[in-house]
């Protein structure tokens, strides 16, 4: 046996490169992003490809491996040059953020040491930064002490943690599913919907609450609607506030709903998943009045800190109930109970073994300090600001003025229908490539939406969007 063991030890021992082999290796794949990133402003931020990345399947997995340079030359082909290039600062659709560079090494760290993050016995230095940065953001928000929450894949998970949470606190059970009432309106984030349904919830009642003429939350309505379900005999639930909606980057009067959900013992989650950093910003802290009186909120690192895709943050102030939804007890596991300086994450998330993923945010803000972040944040909302003032100019309509960074806006033509003419300046600007945009459609009315959030989008970024428009309603007129 012992021989046998030797034999594939040889032959096991390939998954641990040598030393000259890593650094090859290491070598490869820095200059390959060196080259991704030297060259961000030339790559298209959309390439329309016949080819559609099917080349990837000419690589079946074999018996026996390829060579790095073979590999990342599938990866440029047929994966990096097609579709979308959410790395673009022309990436100006759905909601952007880059993805800098530090991500890449704090995963990159992450996963070498391969730090275990999710119990405090196993990784207590792990667990504490985990719970530091959860912190830091429970404080830009104003969450008393002692809040605490997760760190997550992204906002979907955030959402869904604290609709469990508070399912459970308000102590839904089965037979008081129906009689419960979620309060969103139709701009919710449609995660919070499938949240409803994973969470078990699907036949509960939800009430579109109607927004004003800029798309928030009408509190008068609010209040009226929980006071004729309150007579009905049904349970008002929980509300959904948005600091920052994904089509119009509106902000929900979060204040006045504080004040109905505390009178009305109603849960109030804030989904900030896009706009929460926006806080950091002086001139903006005024629009999130309130933001510290909801039980739980949302808030992605992935947008609107600008890392790469793969970070979202849960805070709840009730920590004790997040853990009664999430705490996991198994006998193997008997060894970690009782050491407890800090609350573990997997206690707080239906997540056991997971990324470190809270290493790559670390590592970006001991780099580069919060003030860079914050002047970041400012620029895009200023550059929002200037195309809400510059596409007027070139005779467009725009929606209400953008309270973040996200503008709609569109081209009514003299003839012709409307919604069809601003779904061929889509098409038009995607040909194009050089910048990215995406629309919507409210109340019937096909939009245009223009969001900034990528860290790499720049003044001259938003010039060439409005001369690329310009140019396509020339050319269909
Ligand atoms: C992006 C977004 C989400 C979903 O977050 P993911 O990180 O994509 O899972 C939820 N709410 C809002 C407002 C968003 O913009």
């Amino acid at each position: 046996m012992r021989d046998e063991i030797l034999k594939l030890e040889a032959a096991s021992r390939q998954l641990e490169p040598t030393a000259p082999l890593r650094e090859k290796w290491t070598q490869q794949v820095t200059a390959y992003s060196d080259n991704f990133i030297d060259n961000i402003e030339e790559i298209k931020a959309y390439v329309i490809s016949e080819e559609n990345g099917r080349g990837v399947l000419q690589a079946p997995f074999r018996e026996s491996g390829r060579e790095m340079e073979e590999i990342l030359g599938i990866l440029k082909e047929h994966v990096d040059n097609v579709g979308l290039n959410p790395a673009s600062g022309g990436h100006l659709g759905y909601i952007p953020g880059g993805g800098i560079y530090s991500t890449a090494l704090g995963d990159f760290l992450a996963a070498v040491t391969n730090r275990y993050a999710g119990i405090f016995y196993g990784g207590p230095g792990a667990v504490r930064i985990e719970n530091q940065l959860i912190r830091w953001m429970a404080g830009l928000i104003n969450y008393p002490k002692g809040s605490l929450g997760n760190l997550t894949s992204g906002g979907s998970i955030a959402n869904l943690i604290a609709i469990v949470t508070a399912r459970d606190k308000k102590k839904i059970r089965s037979r008081d599913v129906e009689n419960a009432v979620f309060y969103l309106t139709k701009q919710v984030h449609h995660c919070v919907q499938k949240a409803i349904r994973i969470a078990g919830m699907d036949e509960s009642v939800i009430r579109y609450i109607p927004m004003d003429e800029r798309y928030r939350m009408s509190a008068e309505a609010l209040k009226k609607q929980v006071a004729s379900d309150k007579a009905e005999g049904l349970r008002p639930f929980l509300v959904v506030g948005s600091a920052g909606t994904t089509d119009a980057g509106a902000v929900d009067p979060l204040n006045d709903i504080a004040d109905i959900a505390e009178a009305n013992d109603i849960w109030f989650h804030i989904d900030a998943a896009y706009g929460g950093f926006f806080i950091l910003v002086d001139e903006l802290k005024e629009k999130f009045k309130g933001v510290e009186r909801s039980d739980s909120l949302a808030i992605d690192p992935h947008k609107g800190l600008f890392l790469s895709y793969g970070l979202g943050t849960v805070l709840i102030k009730d920590v004790k109930a997040q853990f009664d939804s999430h705490y996991y007890k198994a006998s193997y596991m008997q060894d970690t109970l009782g050491v407890n300086e800090e609350i573990s994450p997997a206690d707080l998330s239906p997540e056991l073994t997971k990324h470190f993923r809270g290493l790559r945010l670390w590592l970006s803000l001991q780099l580069f300090g919060v003030a860079p972040f914050r002047a970041c944040l400012e620029e895009k909302h200023l550059l929002c600001q200037y195309f809400y003032e510059e596409i007027q100019k070139i005779g467009f309509e725009v929606g209400p003025q953008p309270e973040l960074s996200v503008c709609m806006y569109r081209f009514i033509p003299l003839s012709g229908n409307a919604n069809e003419f601003n779904a061929k300046l889509v098409e038009i600007v995607k040909q194009d490539g050089r910048v990215f945009i995406s629309s919507t459609n409210l109340d019937g009315v096909n939009w245009l939406r223009l969001a900034v959030l990528s860290f790499r989008t720049r003044l001259k970024t938003i010039d060439t969007l409005l001369e690329v428009l310009k140019k396509g309603v020339a050319e269909l007129t």
